[in-house]
């Protein structure tokens, strides 16, 4: 019984491989008839299929567009004339003079583009036409059932026939995605027991066997589904191994350095870990590199702040607090390195392209998620083995939520004849994934704003990830619709999409953006991403310094679902403080690897008293969400109106709504932040749990590579090369601002030479605005992970969802490697520099 682990472990990696590399190739064998093959995968389909590969869609209409854009940049001379000669007769911007701001219909001269309303107008359409009653519908239809990534066809086509009849023309996108799905999984702990077997070994008894279901409910109809989703790890190894075990905390970097500081051997043990801190695939990540076999990763309710059975508080159904069977599924894909599908890094799944071998990007050992309630028998088999957590210090001991029932948070690790059995089998398959994408089209065919949310869950439920983002989603294109319908046509294209396989590694859009990137790099605007949209009354937001502005105009623009005082708007109670990109949702691909600003937002933060939300479980259900998440959906209508709101800026002022100041204090922030560090008489007091775990992650040596000394000069020069970049940004900021006075003002017909140069300025000072965050892309990427290129934001290398700033000079810095911090600041100095040159 006891297989010492590296056997059936390895036998996973090979699995990877054989998929990976060539037998993933036998699924394009069958004929396309044109139109669908009867196999298609749906949401109905058992779980054991194996998927057919289904054609793609071969008329989308960004084909024509894309063609436009390469005409565009190869422009003939004849191409160039035309565009000139358009720009005379139908200015787009002209017809856009009177906005926003001014009422009445404008002195358009083109009649044939006439808006039948005003910017204002289209603004109170917005916060009109969301509804809680809505956002409500939408919620119950995406969690009426299961639509786990490459299984919501179903989901997928009704999205785009409900955005179809929004009156947003809508498609759907296929992509060829190599994923797993679950077959069967054990985890039991067993003892050795005093009887002998008939050769004179002792034989093995169970101990205990965990169920690794969650609870049903009466109360809670969708946790009794009869086609609820086992409990798994997207990407996880199949495998089963036997060991002994060893407790090792949060997972992160330095709690494993903690272990073999403290003489833990870890090599053929399985790793018992809590959630939490850390993209839970760089446990699994670090384990397997330190020679472990397996990894369980289970919810301690010490993490779940105030609201704790300890405290007092019940478990739902029956109150805000944790239900002890509930567990986290989710991703173990090595995130930090690369996103999408590991098999197609850099280019898109299309059928019958290569497919790369998976090693470095998803795990080799088994690793499976677990409730605490399971976990407590595992947890007191180590108490009085190894350390306790007293003994590893301050960062052992937070959050310890289980000592009432008998936990003692030893390390272990477990003695011999006390081990656990961990069985995960997966089935790897390539199999088709489905992004819907609508358009509006608008004027500007080279300015173009995208907006999206996932849709795939890994639950039945998703009330609230990913379905509260994708009913706000839903009121904001129904809102659009009824402008469309009133005559409105946006002056830059917009596009929305529902993304698939978010959850696996944000497949979907990565898939999508690494197909598009020559079209999206010329005309992409700005990303707007909502992914959890309400699950509490506190907004909260991520985004690209360049946005921040937007964010804060528009948050005053919407009205509070929680006044205290009349007339408050969600910017009035929220606290301002906007994080950087990290990763962890759909935005990562546009900001990291195509290097277009982000926003990223929702009523998603935790406030202490916040009810337990029970993320990537069973209980994220319509139910959870109508009694503790958003009652009445009310914050699904307010994030639904900031997301319009939003859209609307992004799409309609002449001028694009991105500020280059803040990017400039923000890059000396992010330097000073540096500064900091390589001061050593600096001493850095972490606060926050973000300062905590980047803290507990960072990679160092203790032998240092060349001059530290030299950095704090390299600093400077950075330091200086911004101040150039900050002169550069406040004289465009002021450019646009007085540009979009004069294009506020009326110009009569006759002074068409004025026309045309306001046109021209205009376009100049958009494209300058447009092509900032792009400066910041290095081509190489990332040291060890090539496909991140921008230089100032990517995931943390070993937090995977926190924002890094400077990655790869903050790595560098904490390897102690200066050669490299050196090479690292010259390349952000360039890029600073190209970044000043893009705008003077
Ligand atoms: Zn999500």
């Amino acid at each position: 019984m006891k297989d010492g682990g590296h056997g059936p472990a390895g036998d996973a990696g090979a699995g990877h491989h054989d998929h990976g590399a060539g037998a993933g190739h036998h699924h394009h064998h069958h004929d396309y008839n044109g139109g669908y093959p009867t196999n298609v995968a749906g949401e109905s389909t058992p779980l054991l299929t194996t998927v057919m590969v289904r054609r793609p869609i071969r008329r989308y209409p960004h084909q024509t567009l894309r063609r436009f854009c390469s005409i565009a940049i190869n422009a003939s001379l004849l191409a160039l004339f035309l565009t000139f000669f358009i720009t005379v007769v139908t200015n787009p911007y002209e017809r856009r003079h009177e906005w926003p701001g001014r009422h009445g219909r404008g002195h358009d001269y083109v009649a044939a583009h006439t808006n039948s309303i005003t910017y204002d107008e289209l603004e109170r359409l917005l916060l009109d036409t969301p509804s809680g009653e809505k956002a409500s519908e939408w919620s119950k239809y995406y969690t009426s059932g299961p639509h786990l990534a490459g299984k919501n066809l179903s989901q997928a086509e009704w999205t785009r026939d409900r955005w179809n009849e929004w009156g947003v023309a809508s498609t759907i996108v296929a992509y060829d995605t190599y994923i797993n799905y679950p077959l069967s999984h054990r985890l039991a702990l067993l003892n050795k027991s005093g009887t002998k077997n008939g050769d004179g070994t002792q034989s093995w008894r169970v101990a205990f066997e965990a169920t690794l279901k969650e609870d049903v409910l009466e109360e809670d109809p969708t946790s009794g589904l009869k086609d609820s989703i086992p409990t798994f790890h997207g990407y996880s190894a199949s495998g089963n191994v036997t060991g002994s075990f060893v407790y090792v905390n949060y997972g992160t970097y330095w709690d494993f350095e903690d272990l073999i500081r403290a003489n833990i051997s870890l090599t053929g043990k399985i790793a018992v870990a809590r959630y939490g801190g850390i993209f839970r695939g760089l446990k699994v990540k670090r384990a397997q590199e330190l020679g472990m076999v397996g990894c369980v990763i289970y919810s301690d309710p010490g993490d779940d702040g105030e609201m704790t059975e300890v405290n007092g508080y019940k478990a739902y159904p029956d109150g805000p607090a944790r239900n002890p069977s509930s567990v986290q599924r989710g991703s173990v894909q090595f995130l930090s390195v690369a996103p999408g599908d590991p098999t197609t890094p850099g280019y898109p799944s299309k059928p019958g392209v290569p497919r790369q071998p998976v090693d470095g990007a998803i795990p080799s050992i088994p690793s499976l998620p677990l409730s605490y309630a399971e976990a407590i028998p595992i947890l007191k088999a180590l108490n009085g083995h190894g350390p306790s957590a007293k003994d590893l210090g301050q960062y052992w001991e937070r959050g310890i939520g289980l000592g009432h029932k008998g936990v003692k948070y030893n390390v272990g690790p477990s003695p011999d004849d006390v081990v656990i059995n961990l069985v995960n089998e997966q089935e790897y398959i390539t199999t088709p994934m489905w992004d819907v994408i609508g358009i509006i089209n608008g004027t500007i065919p080279d300015e173009v704003v995208v907006v999206g949310n996932h849709r795939d869950a890994w639950i039945a439920g998703g009330a609230g990830d990913p379905n509260s983002g994708s009913a706000v989603i839903n009121e904001a294109i129904r809102s659009f619709g009824e402008a469309l319908s009133q005559g409105w046509k946006p002056l830059r294209t917009i596009v929305f999409a529902s993304w698939d396989g978010e959850e696996y590694g944000l497949v979907g859009s990565t898939e999508w953006v690494e197909e598009y990137l020559p079209w999206l790099k010329d005309a992409n605007v700005a990303y707007i991403n909502v992914d959890v949209g309400a699950v509490t009354p506190v907004f909260g937001a991520s985004a690209a310094p360049l946005l921040h502005k937007l964010i804060y105009d528009v948050t005053a623009r919407v009205p509070s679902p929680n006044q205290t005082v009349a007339g408050q708007t969600v910017r009035d109670l929220w606290d301002g403080r906007i994080s950087t990109m990290g990763s962890g949702s759909d935005f990562t691909a546009f900001q990291d690897h195509a290097g277009i600003p982000c926003i990223s937002f929702g009523f998603e933060g935790q406030a202490p008293n916040s009810p337990v939300y029970h993320y990537h479980s069973n209980y994220d259900s319509y139910h959870w969400m109508t009694e503790y998440g958003d009652r009445g959906f009310v914050y699904h209508k307010a994030m639904a109106q900031i997301l319009g709101l939003t859209i609307a800026k992004m799409s309609e002022t002449p001028l694009l709504t991105l500020n280059a100041t803040d990017y400039a204090t923000a890059l000396k922030q992010y330097v000073e932040k540096v500064e900091k560090k390589v001061d050593t008489k600096h001493t850095t007091t972490l606060s926050t749990d973000v300062e905590i775990f980047e803290f507990r992650s960072r990679l160092t040596r203790p032998e240092s590579t060349g001059d530290p000394d030299m950095i704090k000069v390299e600093l400077a020069k950075l330091q200086k090369s911004i101040t150039k970049f900050r002169h550069a940004a406040i004289s465009l900021d002021a450019q646009s601002a007085k540009l979009a006075e004069e294009a506020n003002e009326h110009i009569p017909w006759w002074k068409i030479i004025s026309k045309i140069r306001l046109a021209r300025a205009i376009r100049a000072t958009n494209n300058k605005y447009k092509n900032i965050e792009r400066a910041f892309l290095y081509k190489e990427g990332l040291d060890g992970r090539p496909w991140f290129k921008h230089v100032v934001f990517a995931p943390g290398i070993w937090t995977g969802y926190a924002g890094a700033v400077f990655p790869g000079l903050d790595e560098s810095i904490d390897n102690k490697d200066f050669v490299n911090t050196m090479k690292w600041a010259d390349i952000i100095n360039d890029c600073i520099k190209a970044a000043t040159e893009t705008i003077s």
